[in-house]
Formats: C-alpha cells, sequence, structure tokens
C-alpha cells in the first residue's frame, strides 16, 4: 500500500466504525467481539493474523500481542491499540469492567476454546453470548470505490497470468505445474497470493467440480478446468476457463457451447433488483433444457471480496433482490463422471442496468 492509497483507506473505518455500531443496536448488545481475520481487517483495518477487536458505544479497541503493536497503530486508524501479552485475557477483564450482559461474536469463527475461556471468567457469570455474524457481514457485501479498484486489479492480474500461462499446456506438464506457474506469474504481476487453492483439473479429473492441481500429467483430448484468482491488498478475484489440449472430443465441445451459452444468458439478465434465486434460474434453465440439469450441481455465483466466498450468491436459497455494486461470479458447469467437465466463470460487477465484466479472458472454446 502506498501512501496515498493509505490516506484513501484512512478515510473509511469512521464510516465502517458507525455501521458496527448500528449492529449493536439492531442486535440488542452491549459489545461486538470481532475474532474473524476478514472482520478484523473490514471494521478496523488491521491486516495482521492475530488480533481482537471489541466495539461498544463508546469505545474502539485492538488488543494485539508483542509481534503487532507497531502494525496495529499505524492500520487501525481511529481505535485504541492495547499491548496484551494475553489479548484475549485483557480483552475478558474489560468486558467485566464494562459490565457487559450481551456480547455480539461470530458464530462461524469463535472457537470452543475461546468460547470455553469466555464462559470461565470468573466474574462474566451472566454473559450471553448473541449470534452477530450475518448482521457483520452486511455491509461487506456493497464494496466501496476503494474495494472494487483492489477487486479490478486482481482481477486483471489472474487474466494476465492466465495469459501467460496457456502456451505452458501442453501433453507431459501436469496440472500441479501449471498451478505453480498460474501463481507464480500472478506473484511477479503483484499479487501477494492465489485467492484460493488453484484448481487445475484435466481429463477425467474436469469431472471433480474442485479438483485441486494434482500430479497428473495433461494429454491430448484432456479438458482443463482452470479456476482460480488472485489477492490484491486483501481482496479475491475468482475466474475459471476450461481449456483443450491439442483436440477437443466432439461431446465435450457440445457440452463447452451449452455452458457458454447458460453463462452467457445469465450474464445477459443479471442486474441489480433481480434476486438471487432468479439469477440462478437464468444459467440452469439452459443446462436444464439441454438436458443436463442433473450435472450442474452447484449455484450459478457467489459475491466474494476479502474472502472468496462471501454473500449474497447467485442460488436458489437467495431469494433477496441484488443491489447494485455487489460483486459476483457466474459460473455455471456439466461435469460428467468418466468424461468430464466444463466451467466457465466470470466476476462481474453488478450495477442497475446489468453488469460491468471484470475478467476480460476470451471465452471462445480454446484448443493449444
Ligand atoms: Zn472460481
Ligand atoms: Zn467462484
Amino acid at each position: 500500500m502506498n501512501l496515498t492509497d493509505r490516506h484513501k483507506a484512512s478515510q473509511t473505518p469512521g464510516r465502517r466504525l458507525a455501521a458496527a455500531r448500528a449492529i449493536l443496536t439492531r442486535a440488542a448488545v452491549d459489545a461486538l467481539l470481532l475474532t474473524s481475520r476478514p472482520s478484523n481487517r473490514y471494521y478496523a483495518g488491521f491486516s495482521g493474523s492475530t488480533s481482537l477487536v471489541l466495539i461498544d458505544a463508546e469505545r474502539a479497541r485492538i488488543y494485539v500481542d508483542g509481534r503487532y503493536v507497531l502494525q496495529a497503530g499505524e492500520e487501525a486508524t481511529g481505535f485504541e491499540v492495547v499491548h496484551a501479552p494475553r489479548p484475549l485475557s485483557s480483552l475478558l477483564d474489560d468486558l467485566s469492567d464494562r459490565g457487559v450482559r450481551r456480547l455480539g461474536v461470530e458464530e462461524t469463527d469463535l472457537d470452543l476454546a475461546t468460547q470455553r475461556q469466555i464462559e470461565a471468567h470468573g466474574k462474566l457469570g451472566n454473559l450471553e453470548l448473541v449470534a452477530a455474524g450475518s448482521l457483520l457481514a452486511e455491509p461487506r457485501m456493497l464494496k466501496d470505490a476503494g474495494e472494487i479498484a483492489a477487486i479490478r486489479r486482481a482481477a486483471a492480474i489472474a487474466d494476465e497470468a492466465l495469459t501467460r500461462v496457456i502456451p505452458l499446456m501442453q501433453p507431459g506438464v501436469t496440472e500441479r505445474q501449471i498451478a505453480a506457474r498460474l501463481e507464480y506469474e500472478m506473484r511477479l504481476l503483484g499479487a501477494e497470493e492465489a485467492s484460493f487453492q488453484t484448481i487445475v483439473a484435466s481429463g477425467v479429473r474436469s469431472a471433480l467440480p474442485h479438483g485441486v492441481a494434482s500430479m497428473k500429467a495433461l494429454e491430448a483430448g484432456d479438458a482443463v478446468v482452470i479456476d482460480f484468482g488472485a489477492r490484491y491488498d486483501g481482496y479475491c478475484s475468482d475466474m475459471t476457463r476450461t481449456i483443450f489440449i491439442e483436440t477437443a472430443p466432439a461431446a465435450l465441445r457440445e457440452l463447452y457451447q451449452l455452458v457458454l451459452e447458460a453463462q452467457e444468458t445469465c450474464l445477459a439478465g443479471i442486474r441489480a433488483g433481480i434476486t438471487g434465486a432468479e439469477g440462478d434460474r437464468l444459467a440452469r434453465d439452459v443446462i436444464e433444457r439441454a438436458g443436463y440439469g442433473a450435472a450442474f450441481d452447484h449455484s450459478t455465483g457467489h459475491s466474494l471480496g476479502l474472502e472468496i466466498h462471501e454473500a449474497p450468491r447467485l442460488a436458489a436459497t437467495f431469494t433477496d433482490p441484488i443491489p447494485a455494486g455487489v460483486l459476483m461470479t457466474v459460473e455455471p458447469g456439466v461435469y460428467i463422471a468418466g468424461l468430464g467437465g466444463i466451467r466457465i466463470e466470470d466476476l462481474v460487477l453488478i450495477t442497475p442496468e446489468g453488469h460491468e465484466n471484470l475478467t476480460s479472458s476470451p471465452k471462445e472454446l480454446l484448443v493449444t
């Protein structure tokens, strides 16, 4: 992060702290305890790996051990940095001093050991833990300009890395080598890391929707599903292309055109105001009509940000309208055991009129 970026980032904590304080009222809690790394980063601006954040109506504190005092002071604008050898104990002392009775927590992140320690803290006998995870996730759905810029950059890095790696996709090269080259190129292009474990699944393995790269060598006639992304300034990108090695068998060629049609139909219809379920239907109808409904066994898309999977989703279970300003993947796929699979995934920004596609790699069937 350069100085200009840091200046920009320093303007957001006030808004985010206000959003967290609005949750105090909505969840009817005295304080919020943020344990997850994405929440610590989002609400307090702290990018280190270990910290605890406590927010109540008057105070905003970040508890760190000696490794992170300087960093927290630099990054967590508007937060009081508490340097504690045992951050949780220190935080629990503060809770009892403040007479906190209802504490909002991230229920999917709070581990049993931490929970036990909270419960064992003698003076906190009456403390009630309240699930506040989905309320805390809500403000993260709509990305601000700085977040969109980071994701746009991450998507561009992934596109460029793929362009550089496609010429290496030849028979005899292993899936793992392709994954390693993609991740290496992304790092050279400025990514912090891959945004998740790179998927390179070739031949019959391409029928595994999440086939993490193996030692299998690419062979002529393989469909190769490459699903990967970059992390830039903390933010993830996500894209998938399916590329054929030397020749594309007729059956897979047909499936490729079907998945592409489903993906482009969804892209053509997606815009602010449609529900996640309606968006999912746009792609699924095309695949079901062709008789492959059972072979498309995952949802059509998901949002992302500091985490690779965030709400909302393009899924039957998501019946709320999607607002403008949400990032969404559109990634239908068809997977046939013993034959192979096809997936095509773009990352788009939802707008009132439709979408802006942040993924630029071509989608015409590509044979190396
Ligand atoms: Zn993906
Ligand atoms: Zn995805």
